[in-house]
């Protein structure tokens, strides 16, 4: 496989921006190889700058559920960009989008529109402190919320240690605040309550995790956080940035039947733009400004370009509901195709899947938390990957990230991806 000019091009890059990348994962650094540099992609492919062809499951790392490139959705783009791509002021494409998220996501009353999952999550929890008038702040053990200082937390040793910053330029003082629990823990987290309850302001979840690989929740541990929440007075917090229009149209909460105050939301709603949203109960959404207190703004938010890409996205996801059932059966054939493979060439795996998102952990054990996802061989994840690669499919970097299925992958691409999983387990023997 010719990669010269990817190769070339990653060499430049290193020279002028950090790490040759604009988002850390992208220089394949869990895996120890460069990366193709992507020249353009297509339904189910993506094609890099050396001519070489990928079926693609990282789907720009979720928002791809249609596929790339979709027809529809380019001319939609197309359309809102000569009509001129940012105003700054308020426009009609704004209020069909926040229509149809509050018509879909069912706690969802009131929405406000942002650039990215980082931006919502950091409004969702101002404006979650602003609400209670408290500071604590609950997250998980390996959920990810975006890089904004106040959740960029280590976990502490214990279950009420506070969180030290994991990254230099992060003062203490900002994470303080922030409390970090096991993922799936039902005991810890009311143990946390019992002792802090009436100081914290927001528990903040995925609700099926995607950052530490996929990680389903024990859906008594989502209803734990509800009752927990509820009675203590806190704000719950459902980061479906991943989950969102993924799971279901409705996101995870629609799946699992379990209701947030606030929904935070990016990747499918910009329908491969940048945007990000968080909303929730009216009453909590209408302290923000201009109609309350708490700030937030942005120059470009509910930019036109993006609202046209997130509303035809959604329209086509809305009225073609069949998308969810057969995406999520292209998904679990790769689940089969894991599993027997594993099985043929005892390689041990657990492979996690909710809807069309999954993981294959190169571990027996089942994976549930951050530290069952951690007992991954990751030795092993690299070589699957470089060998996957080699066959043309285009992967995660990563153990501890989540594979995409789209509604564009077809039966052929769906067959070679299961041949390329039995060839790679082959070599790994
Ligand atoms: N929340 C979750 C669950 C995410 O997976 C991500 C990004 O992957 C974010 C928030 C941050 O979103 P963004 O990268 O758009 O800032």
């Amino acid at each position: 496989m010719d990669n010269a000019r990817s190769q070339e091009l990653f060499e430049m890059a290193k020279m002028i921006i950090p790490g040759g990348v604009n988002s850390p994962v992208r220089a394949f650094g869990p895996v120890g190889l460069k990366p193709p540099f992507i020249l353009k992609a297509k339904g189910e492919k993506i094609f890099d700058a050396d001519g070489n062809r990928y079926i693609d499951y990282v789907g720009s790392w979720g928002p791809m559920i249609l596929g790339h490139a979709r027809a529809e959705v380019v001319e939609a783009v197309k359309k809102a960009a000569e009509d001129g791509s940012s105003y700054g002021a308020p426009t009609e494409k704004e209020v069909v989008l926040a229509q149809m998220i509050c018509d879909a996501v069912p706690s969802v009353e009131m929405v406000r529109m942002v650039n990215s999952g980082t931006e919502a999550v950091m409004s969702a929890v101002r404006l979650a402190r602003a609400y209670t008038g408290r500071d604590a702040i609950v997250k998980f053990e390996g959920c990810y919320h975006g890089h904004w200082d106040g959740l960029l937390v280590k976990a502490g040793s214990g279950a009420l240690t506070m969180g030290v910053p994991n990254s230099p330029g992060v003062p203490s003082d900002y994470v303080k605040s922030t409390v970090t629990a096991c993922y799936n823990d039902c005991l810890e987290i009311q143990e946390i309550f019992a002792d802090i309850g009436s100081r914290i302001a927001a528990v903040i979840v995925e609700p099926v995790a995607g950052n530490m690989g996929l990680v389903p929740p024990d859906i008594e541990f989502l209803k734990l956080l509800r009752r927990l929440t509820a009675e203590h007075g806190a704000v719950l917090i459902f980061d479906e940035v991943i989950t969102g229009f993924r799971v279901s149209y409705g996101g995870a909460q629609e799946y699992y039947g379990v209701l947030p105050d606030i929904t935070t939301l990016g990747k499918i709603i910009g329908g491969g733009m940048p945007v990000g949203a968080y909303g929730g109960r009216r009453d909590i959404m209408k302290l923000v400004s201009p109609s309350g207190p708490v700030y937030q703004a942005g120059t470009l938010s509910g930019n036109p370009v993006a609202m046209a890409a997130g509303i035809k996205t959604l329209e086509i996801l809305r009225d073609n509901p069949s998308i969810y059932s057969e995406t999520d059966k292209k998904a679990e054939r790769l689940e089969k195709a894991f599993n027997s493979s594993a099985e043929r060439y005892e390689i041990p795996l657990h492979v996690n899947r909710v809807g069309s998102a999954l993981s294959p952990f190169f571990t027996r054990q089942p994976v549930s938390d951050f530290k069952t996802a951690v007992k991954s061989d990751t030795r092993q994840f690299a070589g699957y990957f470089g060998e996957m690669l080699r066959n043309g499919i285009y992967l995660p970097p990563s153990q501890f990230e989540t594979m995409f299925v789209s509604h564009a992958h077809t039966e052929a691409g769906i067959k070679t991806t299961e041949q390329a999983i039995g060839a790679a387990f082959l070599r790994l023997k």
